[in-house]
């Protein structure tokens, strides 16, 4: 089956300013994400890409459809992703000790991604130490560390400077290129979907509906 395939999917929230309405966050969505794709969802604040993004995750329930993964996603967040009381390796290695990894094995695997995301120094620093880039990149490198074929971004780079997000950016497509999971990526920037997509997903708002689907059609170089 395919990294992720979406049916169907409503979600209706009760309305803060009308009691007496729902707010009709998702409307009837499909979306299938094939494994090794690349898909960006875009659309303007408030249509609904972060609630379509929680209930991808298991984080939230549909009011209606389905959600089938290929396996457990591994999330990423804007921001707050990373436990500010573990080091970088420490906050790595938490889904491979809570998948029963041994020390050894744990310790291996955590200098892999280490170098991966380009932090080998950094593993014994805490989050408070490191740049928000860093931060960003840990929060990659444990996502990834979760093993699973299904990886989920919610704005990862939106907090960073045009700078370190660019930078990023490529570094992110070498290890997708790697590691060939199925990614859907939300972001609100024409630029970042462009840059980084196989297919881009347009949303609209007000209700949050598929207005569009479009392969990349130049690309990106691929080996
Ligand atoms: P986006 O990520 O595209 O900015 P969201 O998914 O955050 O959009 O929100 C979509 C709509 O659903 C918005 O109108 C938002 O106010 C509403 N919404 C999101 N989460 C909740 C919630 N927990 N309770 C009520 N309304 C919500
Ligand atoms: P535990 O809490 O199981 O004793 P640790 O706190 O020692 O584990 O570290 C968690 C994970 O991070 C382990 O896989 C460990 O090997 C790794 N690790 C800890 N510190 C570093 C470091 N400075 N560089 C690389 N890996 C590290």
């Amino acid at each position: 089956m395919s990294g992720l395939s979406v049916r169907g999917l409503w979600k209706a929230y009760p309305n803060a300013d009308r009691k007496d309405e729902l707010l009709v966050a998702l409307e009837d969505i499909d979306l299938e994400i094939a494994d090794n794709e690349f898909v960006c969802v875009l659309g303007p604040s408030g249509c609904g890409k972060s609630t379509l993004l929680r209930i991808a995750a298991g984080l939230e329930k549909p009011s209606l459809g389905t959600i089938e993964t290929s396996s457990r996603p591994s999330v990423v967040f804007q921001e707050h992703g990373v436990f500010p009381w573990l080091t970088v390796a420490q906050n790595i290695g938490y889904p491979l000790k809570l998948r029963g990894l041994s020390r050894a094995q744990r310790n291996e695997r955590v200098e892999q991604l280490l170098e991966l995301v380009g932090l080998s120094e950094f593993g014994g620093y805490f989050p408070a130490q490191i740049s928000g880039g860093m931060r960003q990149r840990t929060s990659v490198a444990r996502a990834l560390a979760d093993d699973g074929d299904l990886l989920l971004m919610d704005e990862p780079f939106g907090a960073l400077d045009e700078q370190t997000r660019v930078a990023l950016q490529q570094e992110l497509l070498q290890i997708w290129e790697r590691t060939s999971k199925a990614v859907m990526f939300i972001t609100h920037s024409v630029d970042e979907a462009l840059m980084l997509a196989d297919r881009v997903v347009v949303m609209s708002h007000r209700p949050g509906r598929i207005i569009d689907d479009i392969a990349v059609p130049f690309g990106r170089p691929r080996d």
